[in-house]
């Protein structure tokens, strides 16, 4: 697909300069093209996409992620309605993995965040409702780029705390921030499921149902996040406390990522981070693409059933048959 040496339609032309004027309609749109699953559709997008990441980059990228009931909703839509107070401008977008399993969708709903919804300087957009997890996210990250082309100054990308998706999130944010509860006393899931590792700032949401517990939860949280190497030498995660509910802790939150940013930019990594993951998604677009092409190849598709079966008999090793179906794409 060689979309950069194609000049744009005079349709997708206007939609790009919508979209660079901030217009919602023509972002909402644009997002819709990147989404879809036609492969017209799809290469317009990739055009409509390199037309506009000149103008992508500025907005800093904030991953939110918690169990259902954590808080999520709640506090991002105090947090914008706080950061529009600021006079910024944000965009929420989700990647959410039950919606790519079942098609239903924990965060899609629409009555999430019904304040946030009618300001003009928010614009939300659930999950796209379909693929694997790894497409769904491959479109949030496009959907990103548009919203920053747009003129957003902040995006969140919200994601339930479960299984693959809040590693695939933190991935493609610029911090990662994981939402608890102040469950004190129960052994910490997120330890257990490795999660800690990725996460930039913890945030004991629900601290006015019991500020005790919420005490006790973050100590436990310093001395996890303690014992672990942190990723930078000039960045230790913090652990902070809110209520959502109440619009405690908020300004405090975006304080923290603040002084994440400028802990990071000085040193090169905020950039250095950026750039690996741009070329991750590449290799990750690239595999995916590689894997496709295996899979509908002819000669693959002849030979791969009697190839299983041997392997799985006993008859064939795993390598010569990995390798003889290899052989078949260079013919
Ligand atoms: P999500 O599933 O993570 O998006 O969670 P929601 O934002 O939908 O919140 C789940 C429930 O917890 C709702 O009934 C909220 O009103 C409530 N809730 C959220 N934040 C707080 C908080 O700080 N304190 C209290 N007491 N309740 C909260």
């Amino acid at each position: 697909m060689a979309a950069q040496a194609q000049a744009l339609s005079p349709a997708d032309q206007t939609l790009v300069d919508g979209v660079l004027a901030g217009q919602r309609r023509a972002l909402a749109k644009a997002i819709t093209l990147i989404e879809s699953t036609r492969s017209d559709h799809q290469q317009r997008a990739q055009q409509v996409l390199n037309a506009l990441l000149p103008s992508t980059g500025r907005a800093i990228r904030v991953g939110i992620s918690g169990v259902p009931g954590a808080g999520k909703s709640t506090f991002i839509e105090a947090l914008g309605v706080w950061l529009i107070e600021q006079g910024k401008k944000l965009a929420v977008l989700a990647v959410d993995p039950s919606s790519s399993v079942s098609g239903g969708s924990i965060l899609g709903d629409k009555t999430r965040m019904e304040q946030l919804c009618q300001r003009e300087e928010a614009f939300i957009r659930p999950t796209p409702s379909s693929g694997s997890l790894g497409g769904v996210a491959e479109k949030s990250r496009e959907a990103m780029l548009l919203c920053e082309a747009a003129g957003f100054d902040v995006i969140i990308i919200e994601t339930v705390g479960v299984g693959q998706s809040e590693t695939t999130v933190a991935g493609m944010v610029d911090i990662f921030c994981l939402l608890q509860l102040p469950n004190a006393g129960d052994d910490l899931q997120a330890i257990k499921k490795g999660i800690v590792e990725i996460a930039d700032l913890v945030v004991i949401n629900k601290a006015d149902i019991d500020r005790q517990a919420t005490a006790v939860t973050r100590a436990q949280w310093r001395n996890a996040l303690h014992m672990l190497r942190p990723a930078s030498p000039n960045w230790s995660p913090l652990v902070l406390t809110a209520s959502a509910l109440h619009k405690e802790g908020i300004p405090e939150f975006w304080e923290a990522i603040e002084k994440y940013r400028s802990a990071l930019t000085p040193t090169g990594e905020f950039a250095a981070k950026r750039q690996h993951q741009a070329l991750s998604w590449m290799w990750q677009l690239i595999d995916f693409g590689l894997r496709q092409h295996f899979r509908h190849h002819p000669r693959v598709q002849a030979n791969l059933p009697a190839l299983t079966q041997s392997v799985e008999q006993g008859h064939t090793t795993p390598a010569t048959a990995a390798y003889a179906l290899l052989d078949y794409l260079k013919h």
